[in-house]
């Protein structure tokens, strides 16, 4: 058969290299003869194969076989190499080509069908994807560059803008004023720690809710707050409001002042509670000063012009007793000027205290002599006082008028007289003296209160019993001040039990 499919007659013996099939010819039952049919493996062959797959001119076709490789056109030695079914460098003629091959089956004599190229162009053809890649390589990088160059300005200042936000939260954590910020919906979105501090309500249990949920009594409050369209806005409405807060039963006052921003508002506030305190005591100390002057004042001032007019229509016993009512009056003034003197002078730190031992027993024993001058038939003054007592340490005249300042309360905040009793007992550390009286009392809450600077439980003096509000802050500083401290115990109504205590000596000493 000849390539193409034509079949010819041939005459003598079958080529080595032949693909070669033998069908049997049968006739009932019997093999006649026997048909041959072969395929010459032989260049004809090949330049029929060549011709029909139309390789180009860089790549042949040919069949190898015992180390030959015959093409369309010569018979070449293979000089190295193995001819495969991967492709393999061989090399052929001289020249390098990559050949890929086929063992044709059924043929003895080993004949492959080789197809190849040559490994130059191989490699250039690889070179140029190489470069090309390389290429598109270089071209990307430069396309980066380009864009990062481009977008490094927004990159800067994106990075700037995260430092100055972090900056920003940094002052935020640990400016002293409270700041948080309220969105368009009410929703509260930021609260920092000073806030925290200042209201007792933390931030988690703030932030992302309404403010009118969370602050107590918000929308009242924010009537009030001027909010100005910038910070430090001179004009009237951005001047601070100061604004009284209940939180937790605490009543905090706020100095607080908005501006608006695109999404909301914020607010800044500082905590005013102790300057608001100082300034309602201090309108208070001056109102109760001048009617604690105005009363002695006007008595002196009408007994000395009644004594200058009508000194020789007077009997002597009148005499006496507007002589007597400027005496006391008198006294009540100066007093009220040393009880002033002394505040300010515990306020500077100017007042000068002596620490020894002294006779608490004997101190007791004159205060009450001195408070029995100055009471009523309605009154009586007891004393309380244990066998033994210790020496205490202290200053004896400060420790005087303590006890005094005591007794003299006792005294006026017992209108309907009554039972007064001075004491004092000791253990191995402290001596305690009391003073005990069956007066107005004084409610559990205010317990406390009236040890501060200016307070009254009737700072209107409605009951016609007057004080400036000194004196027991006068108290409690000066038994401060020699390591001890004062409280009171009282049923309103049943009276009251003041007791401060001062270390003692530590030497028992036997009543004289
Ligand atoms: P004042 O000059 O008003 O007496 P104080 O500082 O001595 O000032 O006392 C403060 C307040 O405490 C008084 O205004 C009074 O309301 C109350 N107080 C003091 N002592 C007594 C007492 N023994 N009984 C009842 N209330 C008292």
């Amino acid at each position: 058969m000849r390539p193409g499919g034509a079949v010819v007659r041939w005459r003598g013996a079958v080529p080595a290299a032949a693909a070669v099939r033998k069908v049997d010819v049968t006739s009932k039952g019997r093999t006649v003869g026997e048909v041959l049919v072969f395929l010459p493996l032989d260049r004809p062959l090949v330049a029929w194969l060549t011709r029909k797959t139309d390789l180009g001119d860089r790549r042949r076709i040919g069949l190898a076989r015992a180390g030959n490789l015959v093409d369309a056109e010569r018979t070449l030695r293979i000089q190295s190499g193995t001819l495969q079914a991967n492709a393999d460098d061989i090399r052929l003629g001289g020249l390098g080509y990559r050949a890929v091959a086929e063992d044709l089956g059924g043929s003895p004599s080993r004949v492959k069908l080789v197809t190849l190229e040559r490994s130059s162009y191989i490699d250039s053809q690889a070179n140029t994807a190489r470069w090309r890649v390389m290429g598109v390589g270089f071209g990307l990088i430069a396309a980066l560059l380009a864009l990062a160059y481009a977008v490094s300005p927004s990159i800067a200042r994106s990075r700037v803008s995260r430092q100055e936000r972090a900056r920003a939260e940094r002052v935020l954590a640990r400016v002293g004023d409270g700041v948080f910020l309220v969105d368009r919906d009410g929703v509260i979105q930021l609260w920092n720690p000073a806030a925290e501090a200042i209201t007792g309500l933390r931030a988690d249990a703030v932030c992302n809710r309404p403010a009118e949920e969370t602050i107590p009594g918000w929308p009242a409050v924010a009537a009030r707050i001027p909010v100005a369209r910038r910070p430090g806005d001179a004009d009237d409405a951005s001047s601070a409001e100061t604004v009284p807060l209940d939180v937790g039963g605490r009543e905090v006052w706020l100095s607080i002042v908005g501006v608006t921003l695109d999404d909301g508002t914020v607010y800044a506030f500082r905590d005013v509670t102790r300057e608001r305190r100082l300034e309602e005591l201090r309108s208070q100390f001056v109102a109760t000063i001048s009617h604690e002057l105005r009363t002695p004042l006007a008595s002196l001032h009408g007994a000395a012009l009644t004594l200058l007019e009508r000194e020789h229509d007077l009997s002597a016993p009148t005499q006496h007793d507007l002589l007597d009512m400027i005496a006391v009056q008198s006294r009540r003034l100066a007093d009220l000027v040393e009880e002033i003197l002394v505040a300010g002078q515990l306020d500077s730190g100017s007042l000068t205290v002596v620490t020894e031992p002294f006779d608490p027993e004997e101190l007791v024993w004159t205060a009450a002599a001195a408070a029995r001058l100055r009471v009523g038939d309605d009154t009586t003054i007891d004393v309380s006082i244990p066998a033994l007592m210790p020496k205490v340490v202290g200053d004896p005249g400060r420790t005087r008028q303590v006890l005094m300042n005591l007794v003299d309360n006792a005294i006026k905040y017992s209108p309907r007289g009554g039972r007064i009793e001075l004491g004092v007992e000791a253990d191995d550390v402290h001596a305690r003296f009391t003073v005990r009286d069956e007066g107005l009392g004084i409610p559990l809450g205010e317990q406390e209160r009236i040890f501060e600077k200016f307070y009254r439980l009737d700072p209107d003096h409605r009951r016609g019993i007057g004080g400036s509000g000194l004196g027991l802050y006068i108290c409690r500083e000066l038994v401060r001040s020699m390591n001890g401290r004062i409280w009171v115990e009282s049923d309103p109504g049943q009276g009251a039990t003041f007791t401060f205590e001062l270390p003692v000596a530590g030497r028992v000493t036997a009543p004289a």
